[in-house]
């Protein structure tokens, strides 16, 4: 035991901690009585469901956690990573396929043990409220798609990034965080036409009032619209959405259908505008560059590690290894990740406030924003009253309560 166990096991625990404690404060802070916005909203019955569905899905959520606490915490003070980097040396390989091989193998055990939990929150939980409209199928394609995926994505990227240190010296870091901000922006740019079309089915807006409306509305907002397309998210589930995504000529809003089943096309409009919000008040750009200055920072303290002993020590490592001193710093480095994830919570807040305004300024029409805002909330069966720390510490959006409020305010 040395510092290093210290600082990454006291980083394990007071992050379970702080989830269990705002999980409890959370199931307290449900109340009996419906709030009176929601009046005329939701009835009785649906109230009581939308608690329910908080209540077992935090209960799941700590077992989960709790699990995977353990499993770690077995792993490592078993002497697990020196076991398993013990046998992929035994292979004789290159250094970059021993990192490869060790990397791959640790991620493909975190997703093997998980899939029991995913499949009991997805056939189980979600399905007893209604949710889920996934089939075994479904589930099995998406699994082996995504593992696919971060093979034929991650694997090269994670290979360019074990040679950089391998080959490249002190300046390693610098060509890492160069390579990284080119692949993340490479991707983002793609995602829209080549990445999400293998999960699901876009397809654009059909002639008529919605696509008119729609067109009318960006042009006023003078933003220009390279598509919008309904996606198949009832192909998973039953809960709506919408989202932006893309950048530059390649940017394209995507509407769930299940959103566009159940809303009218004002409050269609209303949720278009929101998104349409964020990139305008550039919150989109501000997303990239708040994380490439991280990669920077990330990748900068990571050539300061990896080649620390006492890291790998607390670790139980007989070698030192490049690849190893990726995982083992990434573990080191997760309590400036809790904190600047905190921040950036606090920031994602405040953009939705934003985009909120944008919305009601542009389309003129609050009482659409809102309705939308309220049938949301009933169709996923939000949490209306969530604890404040928890909101402060898990929550990416405003409760749904006090965005109503600020717009009444605007
Ligand atoms: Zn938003």
């Amino acid at each position: 035991m040395n510092i290093y166990t210290y600082i990454i096991l006291a980083a394990l625990i007071i992050d379970f901690l702080i989830g269990i404690i705002t999980d409890i404060l959370n199931l307290k802070a449900l109340r009996e009585d419906l709030p009176r916005e929601f009046e005329g909203v939701y009835d009785a019955e649906i109230y009581k469901k939308s608690q329910e569905y908080t209540r077992v899905s935090t209960k799941f959520g700590v077992i989960t956690s709790s699990f995977g606490l353990a499993v770690t915490l077995v792993f490592w003070f078993s002497g697990g990573f020196n076991f398993l980097d013990r046998i992929v040396r035994g292979w004789e390989l290159h250094p970059i396929w021993n990192g490869l091989a060790y990397m791959g193998i640790l991620v493909f055990l975190k997703t093997i043990i998980s899939i029991p939990f995913t499949i009991y929150k997805t056939f189980v939980i979600e399905e007893q409220f209604g949710f889920n409209k996934t089939t075994p199928k479904t589930f099995v394609t998406d699994l082996f798609k995504g593992l696919l995926l971060a093979l034929i994505l991650g694997g090269p990227l994670l290979a360019g990034l074990l040679a950089f240190f391998q080959y490249t010296g002190s300046l390693a870091w610098i060509y890492c965080w160069t390579a990284t901000t080119a692949f993340s922006l490479i991707i983002q740019f793609i995602a829209p036409t080549w990445i999400m079309p293998l999960f699901n089915k876009f397809t654009p807006v059909e002639e008529g009032e919605l696509k008119d409306k729609i067109l009318s509305y960006a042009e006023s907002a003078k933003f220009s619209l390279r598509g919008i397309f309904i996606m198949d998210g009832s192909r998973r589930s039953a809960k709506s959405n919408a989202f932006f995504t893309g950048f530059g000529k390649n940017k394209r809003i995507a509407l769930f259908d299940t959103l566009v089943e159940k809303h009218t096309i004002s409050e269609l409009i209303s949720i278009l505008a929101h998104e349409i919000g964020h990139y305008k008040k550039k919150h989109i750009i501000q997303g990239m560059v708040i994380s490439i200055a991280h990669m920077g920072v990330m990748f900068f303290l990571l050539s300061l590690f990896i080649s620390n002993r006492g890291l790998f020590d607390a670790f139980f490592m007989k070698q030192t290894s490049i690849y190893a001193g990726f995982l083992f710093f990434g573990m080191l480095y997760a309590p400036i990740e809790m904190l600047l994830s905190f921040f950036m919570q606090i920031l994602s807040r405040r953009n939705e406030y934003q985009a909120d305004r944008f919305a009601v300024e542009t389309t003129e029409d609050s009482e659409s924003m809102i309705n939308a805002l309220k049938k949301l909330s009933k169709d996923n069966l939000s949490n209306l009253t969530p604890h404040p720390l928890n909101v402060l510490f898990n929550y990416s959006h405003p409760p749904v309560l006090e965005r109503i409020k600020a717009i009444r305010l605007i």
